[in-house]
């Protein structure tokens, strides 16, 4: 038998769980009560659970995306590492026989414009199971306290409609280091940050969510949220090789007419060397603009130098 009690405390609640197979946070087991003193009236946690499970107050499960892994250029080990991910969410039974851990998490990261946030938009496309997008500011609102109930929602949200992936963009938003100087700002941080560590333990017995991040700073990040058990592994997204690079100017050429005596592809692949993916694109994107504004329907390698150039050391009026 499960004893509840709660107190009246001016922040969320105190549960404590006594009985059972021990302390347990598994929100199917034990009805979230809200307090008398949510906030949020109408807004309230109980009051999402009576509408549609697809969708809660702040976070919605999305089903249909048009991106998929062919309009991502190279990284195939990691899209294969992704892929993994949700043949174990899928059909656990099938891992299970050989005692491996269902892995709750991992972390994208490396410098920006390299396809952190794409990859994970593709995987949403190909894995064909619930996806909820969020960012760190949607745990963020004036009242003090709505972080860690917003994070409680999300993962209620997540084992309803598990198998579910949650991706947080930016996640060192919410993930960054807890301070030690008390500071009421940091605290509503260090609050929503908690709770999101107490959910990922967990939810240990709800195989089916996994929980993925993308950022730039992981140095920031609290280094009990990158621990393996919550967060599993840290995938690094680096500046694109030559062979990426190949395919990602595939990518973004297609549909671009250019002059195909003066363009050569493999040169563009050397001379791009240190560019990042969304420089890539840019180049390619800038160079066919250039060529239009002088009513040309081809770009060539001039254009190409030209934005090159540009990109490089900056645009001079
Ligand atoms: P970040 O890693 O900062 O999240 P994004 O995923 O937002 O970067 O990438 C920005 C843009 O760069 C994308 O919209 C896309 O046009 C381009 N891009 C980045 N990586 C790739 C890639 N691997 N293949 C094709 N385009 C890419
Ligand atoms: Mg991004």
């Amino acid at each position: 038998r499960r004893v509840l009690f709660r107190s009246s405390s001016p922040i969320g609640g105190i549960r404590i769980i006594i009985g059972g197979s021990g302390i347990s946070m598994n929100d199917a087991d034990i009805p979230f009560i809200p307090t008398e003193d949510s906030h949020e009236d109408d807004d309230s946690f109980e009051s999402f659970k009576k509408r549609s499970s697809k969708k809660s107050n702040n976070f919605e499960v999305m089903t249909k995306f048009t991106t998929r892994f062919k309009d991502v250029g190279g990284y195939e080990t990691v899209k294969e590492e992704l892929m993994q991910c949700v043949d174990i969410l899928k059909n656990h039974t099938k891992y299970s026989r050989f005692n491996v851990r269902v892995p709750r998490g991992l972390i994208l990261e490396g410098p920006p414009g390299n396809g952190k946030t794409l990859l994970a938009k593709a995987f949403a496309g190909e894995a064909k199971v619930g996806f909820i997008p969020v960012s760190g500011s949607q745990f963020q609102e004036k009242y003090v306290g709505v972080g860690s109930t917003r994070v409680r929602e999300l993962f209620h949200l997540a084992t309803q409609n598990a198998p579910c992936i949650i991706f947080i963009d930016e996640i060192d938003a919410i993930g960054r280091k807890r301070s030690t100087d008390g500071e009421s700002s940091t605290m509503e941080r260090d609050s929503t940050l908690n709770e999101l560590l107490v959910q990922l333990d967990g939810f240990q017995n709800m195989t089916g969510v996994f929980i993925m991040g993308a950022t730039n700073r992981v140095d920031l990040l609290d280094p009990a949220l990158t621990r393996p058990g919550r967060i599993d592994k840290k995938i690094f997204i680096g500046l694109p090789d030559k062979t990426t690079r190949e395919k990602v100017l595939d990518i973004h050429s297609k549909g671009k007419p250019y002059d195909k005596i003066s363009v050569k592809m493999t040169d563009i692949v050397d001379i791009t060397e240190g560019f990042s993916c969304a420089q890539i694109e840019n180049l390619m994107n800038e160079a066919m603009l250039h060529s239009l504004r002088v009513q040309r329907e081809e770009f060539n390698m001039t254009d190409v130098e030209m934005v090159m150039n540009k990109i490089m050391v900056g645009w001079q009026p």
